[in-house]
């Protein structure tokens, strides 16, 4: 098993782009790592380099210590997914998955029983002698991971390994891959632009734009204390209200927005300060009925079904904030109501730069 260590890496491909932007990052032994972000952001730029694919144009990566940034991809110790699986269409299941191991000579018949082994970790019992196209695609997809784990490569990269399945199978391999890495206990790395994947899935996850690192954090950190507004816009299944507010020079521990105020940790340090205030739709609270303390003021405009909750958007005073509540307390287009929110979760930002503020 292995670390990963990536210090001041930049990949620039010969048009003059950068992809990867001078990043440093450290995955732990065993870790389940995601690189989230839109498309773009350079994260298959950098699981290629990591994988040997790219090179590395500035910077080290380093693998279970050893500095590998000039080593060749087949002696990296890594393994690779690929998101379209690359599998070979003429061989089969069993032949795929020990093709690293005859490229390396290893004995058919110890070949043999790591197709069985592995075969059986992957819940690929039967179909040893079908070639990929006999399969669906939630079994090439584990076909591709179990020839990966079959090389016993350090480092498992994985290059959006669910996007090829559809909506109901994607949950179910989703699942299948959690609980094996766990198993495995095998350094996985994995390039999503799935948000929802992510979280579900990663020990920590970096949010990478424009080849740079805007957050890195465990899915609990980067979902409630975003570190910059393009974090806060790119996590979350509804997105997080950000809105224009205002710290008084005279009044601490609230922030002036939409129309009304909200609880915040803040010390305006006796002058007026303008801010972004963060605030997630789920962490607001919806009542019908008179409240007291800070509390924003408006009028339902309209709810969407979102299963067990709703999301409403309620006008505050000229500004749209959503609110999520259990569905079965949906209230009508036209309610008055007030919306309050512990301290803990009001986020504020620096409204030029977009950073949270400490
Ligand atoms: P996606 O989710 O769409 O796959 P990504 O985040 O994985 O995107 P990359 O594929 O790493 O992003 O691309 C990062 C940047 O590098 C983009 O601006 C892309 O246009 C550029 N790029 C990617 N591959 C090459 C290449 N072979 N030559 C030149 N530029 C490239």
């Amino acid at each position: 098993m292995a670390g990963i260590d990536i210090e001041g890496l930049a990949t620039v491909y010969p048009n003059g782009v950068r992809a990867v932007d001078g990043l440093d990052l450290q995955v732990a032994d065993g870790e389940f790592f995601a690189l989230l972000g839109p498309s773009g952001c350079g994260k298959t730029t950098l699981l290629r380099t990591i994988a040997g694919l790219e090179s590395a144009t500035e910077g080290t990566i380093r693998i279970d210590t050893s500095d590998v940034t000039r080593t060749e991809p087949g002696k990296r110790g890594v393994a690779m997914v690929f998101q379209d699986y690359a599998l070979f269409p003429h061989m089969s299941v069993s032949e795929n998955i020990t093709y690293p191991l005859k490229v390396r000579r290893v004995a058919a018949a110890t070949r043999h029983g790591v197709a069985e082994r592995t075969a059986g970790e992957l819940s690929l019992q039967g179909l040893l002698e079908r070639k990929p196209g006999q399969l669906s695609g939630g079994q090439q997809q584990r076909v591709a991971l179990a020839r990966a784990i079959a090389s016993e490569g350090k480092v498992l990269l994985l290059d959006e390994p669910l996007s090829n399945l559809d909506a109901r199978l994607r949950l179910e391999a989703r699942t299948f891959l959690k609980k094996l890495q766990r198993d495995l206990g095998i350094t996985t790395v994995f390039v999503t632009h799935d948000q929802a994947e992510a979280l579900a899935l990663a020990d920590r996850i970096a949010v990478m734009d424009s080849g740079k690192l805007r957050q890195l954090g465990s899915p609990r950190e980067v979902f409630a204390r975003p570190a910059n507004t393009f974090v806060a816009n790119f996590i979350g299944s509804t997105p997080m209200n950000l809105l224009p507010g205002k710290i008084a020079a005279d009044l601490d521990g609230v922030v002036s927005v939409a129309g009304g105020s909200l609880p915040a940790a803040t010390s305006s340090a006796g002058r007026e300060v303008e801010v972004t205030v963060g605030i997630r739709p789920e962490y607001l609270t919806l009542s019908t009925s008179d409240v007291t303390g800070p509390a924003l003021h408006g009028e339902v405009v309209v709810a969407e079904n979102l299963g067990t909750q709703s999301l409403v958007t309620v006008d505050c005073d000229g500004t749209l904030v959503g609110v999520t509540v259990p569905e079965e307390t949906e209230p009508a287009a036209g309610t008055s109501v007030s919306l309050t929110a512990p301290t803990t979760r009001v986020l504020l930002y620096n409204q030029s730069t977009g950073e949270l503020l400490p």
